[in-house]
């Protein structure tokens, strides 16, 4: 059966900046159609940490006490070991805002309660198992897209299409969007093995010559991250899993008693295939991309989410009135880029500057590294740890919500 349905806003991709722009636009009064190439949000592990910055929003929105009743953990501090060294990094305890910590949450914990938000406006319309196909265009502008539904074919009509559809985004590409790749020296291999009560509690990051990874406590597992050299994954299988057990105990030895938990790749192991790029223009007439689909992150600092979220906020901020009013110009796509350029261009280029100076050298490395002096300037003066704390957790020009709640209106 092919439907059609006209609304204000079509968004592709129901992902952290899909939802949050949805639900935020909804909660405006403004009607918005979001389309979920997936039955549900529980899927692959997709990173769980939501930074400060993402739980002020929460708290802006009045939302903060709901959502901290989710399972959570709380990250407040990093520490690390390069070599022989131990080090503390990271401390968010000093951080101005209501939360002093990074929540590690399942990303579907987190889109769940988005979504179910979003559901108590009238003019939210989430269409889960829909996926966007191609764009339909008129006299050069963007005028709505269509859709794979499970009972056909879906067209929608909107003043505005948002491509929030990830890093391998159909919108974008179908837009004909340039974007520029800035390359990564690595690639992540992800899996969780069960965490034991007399474990240390921090999150962890280990450095050693040719291997790096980090380990992050989730109550009763540890979600580990063992970065790779690019491209290497399939190398890495070859040689077996049990050659991949040894690797992990030589980075964390304690791990030797249930490293056997990793008994299948395509189960228990999830490759993320690092990519940082950037759209040249985010926008055409009638359409904008944020989140991944503008700018892939570099899973350096765990910000992929956080930064898609604040596109999500600068975007409804500045769309909610024109779309309410029908008076959007292309004026308004422009001035949402302009206004995340520099926070994403920051943050990549601070990424981009650790894949080289450290990543990189790790990687190719055959001596037990030292730690850099920044490191060790952290280690040794407490206050220093709360920069890579304010950059981390708050970024930087942090967004805020302006949008109106029609329900607190009423
Ligand atoms: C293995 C892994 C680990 C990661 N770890 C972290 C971490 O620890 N911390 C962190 O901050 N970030 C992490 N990231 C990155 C983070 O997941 C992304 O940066 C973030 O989710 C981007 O949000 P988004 O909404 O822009 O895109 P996505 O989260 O990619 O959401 C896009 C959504 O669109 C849907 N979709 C795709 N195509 C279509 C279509 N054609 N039609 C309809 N729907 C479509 C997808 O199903 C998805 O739900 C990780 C990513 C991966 C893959």
């Amino acid at each position: 059966m092919d439907r059609s349905i006209t609304t204000r806003c079509c968004i592709a991709g129901g992902g952290p900046a899909g939802i949050m722009l949805g639900y935020l636009l909804a909660r405006a009064g403004v009607e918005v159609a979001v389309l979920e190439k997936h039955a549900d949000f529980f899927r692959d592990f997709r990173g769980d940490t939501v930074h400060p910055s993402t739980l002020e929003f929460m708290y802006e929105l009045g939302l903060l006490d709901e959502f901290l009743k989710l399972p959570h953990q709380k990250l407040e501090t990093v520490t690390g070991q390069v070599g022989a060294e131990h080090l503390s990094f990271i401390d968010f305890r000093h951080l101005p805002t209501h939360c002093k910590f990074v929540a590690m949450m399942p990303q579907w914990d987190f889109l769940n309660f988005l979504a179910t938000q979003g559901k108590r406006y009238k003019t939210f319309d989430l269409h889960m198992q829909t996926e966007a196909t191609d764009l339909i265009e008129e006299g050069g502008r963007i005028v709505g897209l269509r859709a794979k539904a499970p009972d056909g074919t879906l067209t929608v009509r909107a003043d505005l299409v948002v491509g929030a559809d990830g890093r391998h985004s159909t919108v974008r590409e179908r837009a004909g969007l340039l974007s520029d790749d800035y390359g990564a020296p690595m690639d992540v291999l992800w899996f969780r093995i069960s965490r034991k009560a007399d474990d240390a509690t921090d999150t962890f990051g280990h450095i050693e010559a040719g291997k790096l990874m980090v380990m992050l406590d989730r109550g009763d597992y540890w979600q580990c991250a063992y970065v790779i050299p690019k491209g290497r994954a399939d190398q890495i299988k070859a040689e077996g899993l049990q050659a991949f057990q040894r690797r992990v105990i030589e980075m964390s030895p304690f791990l030797a008693d249930r490293v056997g938990e990793l008994k299948n790749w395509d189960h228990d192991v999830k490759l993320l295939t690092v990519t940082v790029d950037r759209l040249r223009q985010w926008w055409r007439p009638g359409l904008i991309c944020i989140g991944d689909a503008a700018h892939a992150m570099s899973p350096i600092g765990g910000v992929g989410i956080n930064m898609a979220v604040q596109d999500a906020v600068a975007a409804a901020n500045r769309l909610a009135g024109p779309l309410a009013s029908r008076t959007l110009t292309d004026d308004d796509l422009r001035a949402i880029q302009e206004r995340r350029t520099l926070p994403v261009r920051f943050t990549q280029g601070l990424q981009l500057t650790i894949q080289k100076r450290i990543v990189s050298r790790v990687l190719e490395s055959q001596q037990r590294p030292k730690p850099p002096l920044l490191f060790k300037l952290f280690n040794v003066f407490p206050p220093l740890r709360r920069i890579p704390a304010r950059l981390l957790g708050l970024g930087i020009r942090p967004e805020h919500v302006r949008t109106p709640d029609v329900l607190k209106a009423l």
